[in-house]
């Protein structure tokens, strides 16, 4: 058994290989090959896998003819995030499958993360994507939603145990066998993979009916980062005329935001860091303020006003002037990631009963319903159209946030089938 030692990990895992393994051509070696990385980080123990390479090797193989459907996409391969073109291969269409060829996929954030590996929890190669737009070419014989021909969407979530309590109540967002549309083990013990592809094929009650006027490219993002915000909007009472909502961070998320709070009939206030952000924010996307909020003036003078905050920022920021913004009852909704912890001082939520929540995408009703609020409203996002050979560009535009304000790929004309 000998050590791998690979500065692209976190040098607190170790990997040993265990040659007895080196020819192990189970079917599922992806699957193994997973399992033992989330162990590693998770647990920081060391374990026993088969050889990176060889796996890998075994992976590409495998990927190509683990299920009888050739299919094409970009995948991430290693921690640099750099996609290239894979084959691989999608399951038969099966019972409540729909497949469908795909159109559009806008470029999250949390694609340029998971290609990364910033989350420790990828695994390779994986083909990002979850705001996939396309339309219907097969369905299953018990599918009833949809049929050939009709336009459909995919966003974050392709499965989940539609059973517990969640499921139950239209949270599939919370079920703790929620699966992700890329870069997790799938029911069947392969590995999702997202809408950097031809095509999709996936169980109807993950597709969402696509409004009949909402267009198909700048409506991608709504997938994620619409009913990102949209479901904290009305979840936590911030949908209705005359709430004074904050959105801070002006990007793909919060642009959304400001439509979405505008389309309810709020009062919005944007905070940024970026004055330069502010004719955007005023002229642009109709945000009644602009607070710059590295200007303490101007955060005093925020003091008290707002009955609830968006805030999208993932980068570590302070939370305490964002409490004083509050009113009295209001509601600090983080849907960024900040990797420092908190700080937060206990007197700043008691004085006024404040509440601090986090909310992660929405429901498959409730993404419905904010597609069709998008469609009725005419929310869509703003975006920058590109073929996928300027993926990686992208991903490093993205990651300095020059973009304004969200990736969408133009799959059917620019990913072709081998
Ligand atoms: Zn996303
Ligand atoms: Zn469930």
């Amino acid at each position: 058994m000998r050590r791998l030692t690979r500065s692209s990990l976190d040098p607190r895992w170790s990997i040993y290989i265990d040659p007895q393994t080196l020819n192990n051509s189970h079917p599922l070696n992806n699957l193994v090959f997973s399992s033992a990385i989330i162990l590693i980080c998770h647990q920081q123990h060391k374990l026993i896998i088969s050889s990176i390479n060889t796996t890998r090797t075994s992976m590409t193989t495998s990927l190509e003819s683990e299920h009888p459907i050739k299919a094409y996409g970009y995948a991430a391969r290693d921690t640099s995030g750099e996609l290239s073109p894979l084959t691989f291969s999608r399951r038969a269409t099966g019972d409540k499958d729909v497949r469908f060829k795909v159109l559009y996929c806008g470029i999250c954030h949390s694609d340029l993360v998971f290609a990364k590996n910033e989350w420790g929890i990828t695994n390779y190669p994986m083909i990002p994507g979850h705001e996939i737009v396309g339309v219907v070419t097969e369905v299953g014989s018990k599918v009833e939603k949809f049929k050939v021909g009709d336009k459909v969407g995919v966003g974050c979530l392709v499965g989940s145990c539609k059973s517990c309590q969640n499921c139950a109540t239209d949270y599939e967002q919370y079920c703790p066998k929620q699966v992700f549309t890329y870069g997790v083990p799938d029911v069947d013990g392969t590995q999702t993979h997202g809408g950097y592809s031809d095509h999709m094929v996936t169980d109807e009650h993950f597709v969402l009916r696509w409004p009949e006027n909402l267009p198909l490219d700048s409506g991608a993002p709504l997938l994620c980062a619409g009913i990102t915000t949209y479901s904290p909007l009305k979840y936590f009472g911030l949908d209705k005329p005359g709430t004074k909502v904050g959105v801070v961070g002006l990007g793909g998320l919060g642009h959304i935001a400001v439509k979405m709070a505008k389309a309810f009939g709020a009062e919005v206030t944007v905070f940024s860091t970026s004055v330069a952000k502010k004719q955007e924010a005023i002229e642009g996307l109709k945000a009644d303020h602009f607070i710059n909020s590295k200007d303490p003036e101007q955060m005093q003078g925020a003091m008290g006003t707002l009955d609830g905050i968006i805030d999208t920022v993932s980068g570590d920021h302070p939370i305490a002037p964002l409490l004083n913004a509050l009113t009295p009852h209001g509601k600090l909704v983080l849907l960024g990631i900040p990797m420092k912890p908190l700080e937060i001082a206990a007197f700043s939520l008691i004085m006024g009963r404040k509440t601090i929540a986090g909310s992660n995408i929405g429901g498959l009703k409730e993404t419905q319903e904010m597609l069709d609020f998008a469609a009725k409203h005419g929310i869509t996002s703003d975006i920058e159209v590109i073929p996928v050979d300027y993926v990686n560009t992208a991903m490093e535009r993205l990651a300095k946030a020059d973009v304004r304000y969200r990736f969408v790929i133009d799959v059917a004309n620019s990913i072709k089938t081998e």
